[in-house]
């Protein structure tokens, strides 16, 4: 069999991109990772795969991986590699010479949505048990924190509703902001199986995305609104629901608080369709029609992305789109639901796991007493009961100084955090940066410490999808670095006086099970035995559970919020007319990191400015000119492409390259109740690039 290049065993496990959680066969021959078959019996894709998961991992076995730990003093010097003792001595040795110096708030750490639940919980009890603060953020700050804060608000917990197959249920899809057939291909082939069934949908979005009209799918309506203004069209629909008797009173009455107030608040005749057809650009009578069809066509299910969160009223949005399903009844059934299409892989479980500074694993907040005293019995130090640092607020708290020490795992903010020149200047400011990561990313330039990371082959744990679903990702080889990212973790609390330790990542599950009420019943011979878990799992739903809200709202009753529309602060002018709004491409992953070191990163080699036809002709660019994009904050250059799809007046880029940087423009501002950055509403111009 070896002769003919077959593979001679094979592992299941979970692929390490999106936030759909694909299961798939990794075959071997010998320790040589030949292929990725999809997995029949996965959970969340039943045998289907993309071109990331199926193709893209290479990047696993490439001669940039860093395979062994590094340091220097300054950033000016040269890396010179080291052994693991002495880089985990030299890390333990400065935090806490930092925090003898300047206090204990001056340390802390941000946690990856690419590393397992069991990597997170490490770092985060690291930070609380031994930093003694709450400084933990995740990079789900920077993309789906409003999802946390709005659905906990409305709903009573951070989650979606439903799990993929609930689509198949649905007579009418609302898809907001997001763009599944690049973002979430296998979830987008589910939807599309059901719109070619006879499912209506209704895209609001600025851009003509592919759903809109492709072949055998066209949306009812495609509300092509102006970036910024989600919340007025949100709003508007609610309006017709009810203003028009749309309202599913017996749902509403039964099992919702807040309703009153919220009518009065909706109806007022602000919130009319024709009155903020001026501010969205949606023609108010397609937004009616609309609106009547998703709260009279049946089953409603809302899907949505980052076209939702990146916003300065992300988390309102993500609240108004709350309301508009509890208005028409669309929750705790099959087919209806609000659900954020996370973008990475664990997303959801870096936020159960308790990495946002305000929230413990399974978001109980730092001040509840009776969260707190579980993990500090078992943990045997206190927990300190204010929340700690964001990543904005350690950006801003190491240039003035008062933050002097940062860990970051698997993370790259200096190319994906917005107003990169910030970044860069908290980065630089940074007594101790300690960088742990597959490569030497552009966070690592300004690190003293680099620490090499495993890949999703090497690693033992679990990743939690979009679905809320459990998966295993098990390990197909030993850790190329000779350890785990969670042994690391326990090593430097080791050196730093705490013992932390665990035997195997099956250990830390079990620690999350025994603390975490929704993870209760999860262990690893759990998983191994179902195959996946959707939580809550425990005694009440000892088979998990796919959908959420069935019988009440985790809350109790499903809260109504008024949500008022903000205009951004961020506004065309005459110096940059146009607005500049970012996403992703099928063929690359976040940062590119990964996918720009597999054979995908000749599907698209570079990042390209889309501008619609009229936009380029005024400004003399043909298609391929190179072009300069400046904002008040910064300016790249990068390659126009003309492009039908978007509206006059908006432009459209990736941020996978950082020979590009697309972040140098993008700005500050950012939601009101989160700090996610507002990616989508930049105001720039485009020019012809002064070098053609
Ligand atoms: Fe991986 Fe997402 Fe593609 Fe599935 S859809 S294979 S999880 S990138």
């Amino acid at each position: 069999v070896i002769e003919l290049g077959m593979p001679t065993r094979s592992v299941v496990t979970t692929c390490a991109y999106c936030g759909v959680g694909c299961s798939f066969k990794a075959e071997l021959r010998g320790d040589e990772l030949v292929r990725m078959v999809p997995y029949k019996d996965g959970g969340a894709n039943e045998g289907h795969s993309c071109v990331k998961g199926r193709f893209a991992f290479g990047y696993a076995s490439h001669p940039d991986r860093v395979l062994a730990p590094r340091m220097r003093e300054s950033i000016a010097d040269p890396w010179r590699e080291v052994s693991w003792e002495e880089a985990i001595s030299f890390t333990a040795r400065r935090l806490r010479e930092i925090q003898a110096a300047h206090g204990t708030s001056s340390i802390g750490a941000i946690t990856s949505s690419r590393t397992t639940n069991e990597e997170v919980y490490a770092v985060q009890k690291m930070v609380r048990a031994v930093f003694g603060n709450n400084n933990v953020d995740t990079c789900a700050r920077v993309c789906h924190s409003p999802t946390g804060y709005g659905l906990k608000q409305t709903f009573g917990t951070s989650a979606g509703t439903q799990d993929f197959k609930s689509v198949a249920k649905s007579d009418v899809i609302l898809l907001i902001g997001a763009n599944p057939t690049d973002g979430h291909p296998v979830f987008a082939s589910r939807m599309k199986r059901r719109l070619r069934q006879g499912a209506e949908l209704i895209v609001l979005d600025p851009r003509r995305i592919d759903l809109v009209r492709s072949p055998h799918v066209e949306a009812a309506h495609h509300l092509q609104l102006a970036p910024g203004t989600n919340v007025a069209v949100v709003n508007a629909m609610a309006h017709v629901v009810v203003t028009e008797g749309l309202v599913d009173r017996e749902f509403v009455e039964a099992r919702c608080e807040g309703f009153e107030e919220w009518e009065a608040f909706i109806a007022g005749p602000e919130h009319s369709p024709e009155a903020v057809e001026e501010i969205t650009g949606v023609p108010a009578a397609e937004l009616r029609a609309a609106a009547r069809l998703y709260a009279t066509g049946g089953n409603a299910a809302i899907y949505y992305g980052l076209g939702v969160t990146e916003h300065s009223q992300g988390s309102t949005m993500v609240m108004g789109m709350a309301n508009l399903a509890m208005a028409t009844g669309n929750i705790g059934r099959d087919g209806v639901g609000v659900n954020p299409l996370r973008g990475q892989n664990n997303v959801q479980g870096s936020c159960d796991m308790g990495s946002f500074p305000h929230e413990l694993p399974g978001y109980r907040h730092v001040s509840e007493d009776g969260a707190r005293e579980i993990y500090e019995q078992l943990w045997g130090t206190p927990i300190l009961d204010e929340p700690g640092l964001r990543i904005p607020n350690m950006f801003d708290s190491a240039i003035d100084g008062s933050f002097r020490a940062l860990f970051v795992q698997g993370e790259d903010i200096a190319q994906s955090d917005p107003n990169t020149q910030h970044v860069h200047a908290a980065l630089a400011a940074l007594e101790l940066l300690v960088v742990q990561d597959l490569f030497e990313n552009e966070t690592a330039k300004f690190a003293h410490v680099l620490l090499p990371g495993t890949s999703f082959l090497e690693k033992d744990g679990t990743f939690t999808n979009a679905e809320r679903r459990i998966n295993r990702v098990r390990p197909v080889m030993a850790p190329k670095t000779g350890k785990h990212e969670w042994q690391i973790v326990c090593e430097i609390a080791q050196a730093m006086g705490y013992p932390m330790h665990y035997d195997s990542a099956d250990q830390i599950m079990d620690e999350i099970a025994l603390t975490t009420p929704t993870f209760a019943g999860v262990s690893f011979d759990h998983l191994d035995k179902v195959g996946s878990v959707q939580w809550p799992c425990n005694e009440k739903a000892p088979e998990g559970t796919p959908i959420m809200h069935v019988d009440g709202f985790v809350r109790g009753k499903g809260r109504f919020v008024e949500t008022t529309y903000v205009p951004t602060r961020e506004r065309s002018t005459r110096k940059f007319p146009l607005i500049l709004t970012t996403g992703r491409i099928l063929s690359q992953y976040n940062v590119g990191a990964q996918t720009r070191r597999t054979a995908n990163v000749a599907w698209h080699p570079e990042d390209l400015l889309e501008l619609h036809p009229h936009d380029a002709e005024v400004r003399g660019i043909a298609d391929g000119d190179m072009v300069a994009l400046s904002s008040r904050v910064g300016r790249t250059t990068l390659r126009a492409v003309i492009a039908e799809r978007m509206p006059v007046g908006v432009c459209y880029t990736t941020f996978h390259h950082p020979v590009t940087g697309a972040n140098v423009v993008t700005t500050e501002n950012s939601d009101w109740a989160t700090n996610c950055p507002e990616y989508k509403v930049t105001a720039v111009q485009v020019a012809l690039a002064p070098e053609q």
